[in-house]
């Protein structure tokens, strides 16, 4: 059973009296232990999709499998998500380490803590204080808090929008590894949206192509 199967998403939204569609009769299949790449230009319906495969949005038609299933709900760290705009996606209440560790259900706080450390210096975040909150840090590296809280926990699946785009080359080599590594060692199921097409052909399995809301091989 794939992990994300849609059949013919579809979502539109209305702008005035018009309506535009931002993801059109869109299939898509991902199986466990894949990286699925989506490259296509700016407003082609890259994060339109993305919601949609993480039930942040009801699709207008189509159907969305997860593990198999139609239903709703999935359990808590099942799917996680890497937001563009990673620092606002991040409780700005918590110090990094909590928000890293959170997806650790029924572990105690000392190895909560612990292993948020061990993630925080695995997306090279081992010198930034990890009781500092996201507005202490730069958008680059509120990106990578944010992939250390999406992989920790072994998640089934990751949807990540853009997720080195605010990192240096050599950073963003890193965590492209790390991103790999789930893949390959924990047979975590990734659809990952890019622009940098160079490190999307070296990170992923299958690249598709969003095209005004289609997806074309
Ligand atoms: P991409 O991620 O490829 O840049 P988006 O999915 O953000 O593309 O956008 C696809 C299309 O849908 C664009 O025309 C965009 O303006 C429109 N769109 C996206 N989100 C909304 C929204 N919440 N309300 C209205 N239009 C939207
Ligand atoms: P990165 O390589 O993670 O993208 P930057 O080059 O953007 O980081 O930032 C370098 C340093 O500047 C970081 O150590 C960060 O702590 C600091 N910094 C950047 N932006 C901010 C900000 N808005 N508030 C506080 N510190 C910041």
């Amino acid at each position: 059973t794939p992990v994300v199967e849609a059949r013919g998403l579809s979502r539109t939204y209305r702008r005035g009296r018009l309506r535009v569609p931002a993801v059109s009769d869109v299939d898509l299949t991902v199986a466990a232990g894949t990286v699925v790449g989506v490259e296509g230009p700016s407003g082609s319906g890259k994060s339109t999709l993305l919601r949609l495969l993480m039930r942040l949005e009801a699709p207008d038609s189509g159907e969305l499998l997860l593990d198999g299933h139609a239903s709703r709900r999935t359990a808590p760290g099942w799917a996680m998500p890497v937001f563009q705009d990673a620092r606002a996606s991040l409780d700005a209440r918590w110090p990094v380490w909590r928000t890293v560790a959170e997806p650790l259900l029924r572990t105690d706080r000392a190895a909560r803590r612990a292993a948020a450390l061990d993630w925080l210096s695995r997306v090279g975040l081992g010198h930034v204080d990890p009781d500092a909150r996201p507005r202490e840090l730069s958008g680059g590296q509120c990106q990578r808090v944010a992939v250390a809280r999406a992989l920790i926990a072994r998640p089934r699946v990751v949807f990540a929008d853009e997720p080195t785009a605010s990192l240096d080359a050599t950073t963003a080599a890193g965590i492209t590894r790390l991103l790999r590594a789930a893949a390959d060692e924990h047979g975590t199921a990734l659809v990952v949206v890019s622009h940098d097409a160079d490190r999307l052909a070296v990170l992923a399995d299958r690249i598709v192509r969003m095209d005004a809301g289609r997806l074309t091989a």
